[in-house]
This record gives C-alpha cells, structure tokens and sequence, in this order.
C-alpha cells in the first residue's frame, strides 16, 4: 500500500450526488487498502463551521476550514474525499494550491433533475422565490472550468461516476491502490 495522502474534492449543485459518491468511492478505497475520511458540507456546517452562513466570506471561510482539516490528514497519508458545494473558484484553487495532491471533480446536474429529485425539497422553494442564497438558483455556483475529473449524475450510474475517479486516481501512480488487494 502506497503511503501518499490525496485530496479528491467533489463539488457541485446541492442533490448532485457528492455524498453519493463520496460514500461508494470511500467503500472502493477502503477494500484497496486505504485509510480514508469523508468531509461531509453538511456534517462540517454542524461542527468544524457551526454558526457560518450563507453569504460568499463564510462560504469561503468554510471551504478554507474544510481545506485546513483535508491538508492535515492528506499529508499523513489519508484519502480525504470532500463532499461540499464549494461554489466559488478563486477558493477552491487556493486550497487545492496548499494541498497539492489534489484531484477536483465536478459533480453535474441539471438543474431540471436537480428540481425534480428535490431531495431536501429547497429547489422547489428557492425556485418559487422563498430561498435567499440558494446555490444554483439565488445565489452563484462558479463551475470548474478544467477539472480532473467531471461526472454526470444525470447521465451515468453511481458506479460508473466512481469509476472514472478510479481511474484519475490511477493514473496519479498509485501502482498499489490501482493493482488491489485481493488479486
Ligand atoms: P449532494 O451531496 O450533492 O447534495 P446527495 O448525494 O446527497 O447530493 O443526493 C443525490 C441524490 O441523487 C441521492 O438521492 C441519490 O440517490 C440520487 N442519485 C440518482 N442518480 C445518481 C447518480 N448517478 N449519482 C449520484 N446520485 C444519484
């Protein structure tokens, strides 16, 4: 087993599917033989940036915390896959910048599926004009222009998403990781 950390950070539209994948590309490392950690948006939001808003300077200030938190662990050989929105660029290549063994993977959707999965039903709300500072829809999302690795929730399996990140994962030169444990 290789002993180098890595940072995969997902971002994308609320109900894209990062926890989603998050939770099965943790399930991929760990049968390789990784010590792994999810940081979760929403379990970090009830912790580490308990008392953070919505407006883009605690937006930031939340995704440096998340960042601080997956530079600690990814430079003692964790796998720490990020699972938050992160709307705003500038922010996301200052952490990924510090981090270095970075991967950034763009979580599509449109918006259309989005609302009508609805699963915390707030695109129906923001959509009627009832939400202030709702990613996607009243407040901005800065996509990545050049990611690592992009999937479409809309399009693919959850399986095929955490296939193709396998695969970028690989071909970082992991020989260990992308060899297995149980050949
Ligand atoms: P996020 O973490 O981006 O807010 P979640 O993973 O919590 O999103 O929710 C995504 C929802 O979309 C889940 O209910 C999941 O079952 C569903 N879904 C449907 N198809 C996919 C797919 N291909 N990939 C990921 N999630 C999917």
């Amino acid at each position: 087993m290789n002993d180098d950390g890595l940072t995969i950070w997902l971002t994308g539209l609320s109900g894209a599917g990062k926890s989603t994948i998050a939770t099965l590309l943790a399930s991929r490392l760990i049968e390789r033989g990784a010590a792994v950690e999810i940081l979760d948006g929403d379990e970090v939001r009830t912790n580490l940036s308990a008392g953070l808003g919505f407006s883009k300077e605690d937006r930031d200030t939340n995704i440096r915390r998340i960042g601080y938190v997956a530079n600690l662990l990814t430079r003692n050989g964790v796998h720490v896959i990020v699972a938050a929105i992160s709307p705003y660029r500038a922010v996301r290549e200052e952490v990924r910048e510090k981090i270095g063994r970075f991967l950034e993977v763009y979580v599509e959707c449109p918006i259309d599926v989005l609302a009508d999965r609805d699963v915390k039903g707030l695109y129906r709300k923001a959509l009627a004009g009832q939400l202030d500072h709702f990613t996607g829809v009243s407040d901005p999302y800065e996509a990545p222009q050049r990611p690592d690795v992009r999937v479409n929730s809309s399009a693919e399996t959850v399986e095929e998403s955490v296939a193709k990140v396998l695969i970028a994962i690989d071909d970082l030169g992991q020989p260990d990781l992308a060899t297995g444990t149980d050949g």
